[in-house]
């Protein structure tokens, strides 16, 4: 996919289902190095994604954009 930030196309986008059907994205450029994280479609930090794919009970859950 194409970079938000560098407009590149060695974009690589990773999903990662968590508990209860809710979905992780990893997004990672090879072009500009910037790495980012993106849950129910918000952008959220690395420390909020580790607590995600460490944590049991439900996180809040998402609101779709699209
Ligand atoms: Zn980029």
């Amino acid at each position: 996919m194409r970079c938000p930030h560098c407009g590149g196309e060695d974009c690589v986008r990773i999903h990662i289902d968590l508990e209860d059907e809710q979905e992780l994205r990893f997004y990672s450029c090879r072009r500009c190095e910037k790495r980012w994280w993106e849950h129910g479609g918000e952008p959220i930090t690395l420390d909020e994604a580790l607590e995600l794919t460490s944590k049991h009970e439900p996180p809040p859950r998402p609101r779709r954009t699209e």
